[in-house]
């Protein structure tokens, strides 16, 4: 029995006439199972086609027209002579390999694999362990960088205390310099005063000429330049406050004999056992050498004094030598003796003897000043 049933052919979808022979069970099952086959390969599924063919057992399963079927099996044809070209081709290099590579085996290649790959993985550890130090030097090196900030600002700190503290020292070094400056200054006033002679100062002794003269007020008398009594008698007073000066200085005192200035009314007196005896005056009136002027003693006296002053200094100093040498009542120049009493002398001779004594008096007065210890 045939059954004629309408079929399409699943290329090309023309409808086909089959007569089919051999027929498998007509089971619905099975026909509904091949319509769905059938439907899911028209639906696009055209890359399954050979497949559906090649798993066709019966030809209703994958119905195709002579010319499709003329045409895949051409095209069957073509992709086996391509598979049969490329088996050709891998075993052109199959051999080729065989030939180049004859001791390559694939254990030692596994080996070489597991090498490598142990060495990378050492590497990566090694990568690891870099990596760690890297991290850890990052560390140090901000710790580091942190300690050298506050290192850095510390000295900062430091260098402005030192320019201070300069700026201090070079205050004081200019204020020691100015004090330094006024010391030297103050120690050269002194030096100056300490140099200076105050007796000098105080009594000016002037020897000019013949007339000798103290502080201004002459001490002489010649008859076409007379003086009178009250300058001399001012003149003597001077030379009295000098010598008790003197005496004074030098921490000595007559034993009986003692000045006594009163300025034009000096005099010298006598004591004896804490008693005065007698004065002896160095003032007188009327005009000079012209008889009883009553100076004399008082001269004589002041003498006496004096060469005791010139004897207690050479005493003191053994190179002391007075410029002139006191004899009693005269004073001696190149053994002249000039006497210092008015009485039976002449004006020029009494005046030479003052100017004598004054002199005299200034060497006292300087030795005084020399014997006085250095401050
Ligand atoms: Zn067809």
């Amino acid at each position: 029995m045939t059954t004629q049933r309408s079929h399409i052919c699943l290329n090309c979808q023309h409808p086909l006439r089959l007569d089919f022979t051999q027929r498998r069970p007509d089971s619905a099952d099975s026909e509904k199972k091949s319509e769905t086959v059938i439907t899911e390969a028209l639906t696009g599924h055209s890359r399954n086609l050979m497949k559906l063919i090649s798993d066709a057992q019966f030809p209703s399963d994958a119905p195709v027209c002579n010319d499709c079927s003329d045409a895949l099996r051409n095209e069957m044809d073509a992709q086996v002579a391509t598979l049969d070209d490329e088996i050709k081709t891998y075993q052109t290099y199959i051999n080729y390999l065989k030939e180049n590579h004859p001791t390559t085996s694939i254990p030692d290649l596994k080996a070489k694999l597991q090498n490598v790959s142990d060495e990378e993985k050492e590497l990566e550890q090694q990568l690891k362990k870099l990596l760690a130090e890297e991290e850890q030097l990052d560390l140090d090196l901000q710790t580091k960088r942190r300690t050298a900030e506050a290192a850095s600002e510390k000295s900062g700190e430091l260098w402005k205390k030192y320019r201070d503290n300069l700026r201090q020292v070079f205050e004081d070094q200019d204020e020691l310099h100015s004090l330094e400056a006024e010391r030297q200054y103050a120690e050269v006033q002194h030096r100056k005063l300490t140099d200076t002679n105050v007796l000098d100062l105080c009594f000016h002794i002037w020897v000019d000429g013949i007339v000798g003269e103290i502080n201004g007020f002459r001490l002489g008398y010649l008859k076409d330049a007379p003086v009178e009594f009250t300058e001399i008698n001012a003149a003597l007073g001077q030379i009295v406050l000098l010598l008790e000066i003197l005496l004074e200085r030098i921490g000595v005192q007559h034993h009986e004999l003692m000045p006594v200035a009163m300025g034009s009314h000096s005099y010298i007196k006598l004591r004896r056992n804490g008693i005065d005896m007698e004065t002896y005056a160095l003032y007188g009136q009327g005009t000079p050498l012209s008889g009883s002027s009553g100076i004399d003693p008082g001269i004589r006296r002041f003498l006496q004094l004096l060469e005791f002053l010139l004897k207690e200094l050479k005493d003191r100093n053994k190179n002391f030598k007075p410029p002139y040498q006191i004899h009693a009542d005269s004073l001696v120049d190149n053994g002249v003796k000039y006497n210092a009493v008015m009485t039976l002398n002449t004006d020029v001779r009494w005046t030479r003897a003052m100017a004598l004594m004054l002199t005299d008096l200034k060497a006292a007065c300087a030795q005084c000043d020399a014997l006085r210890s250095p401050i």
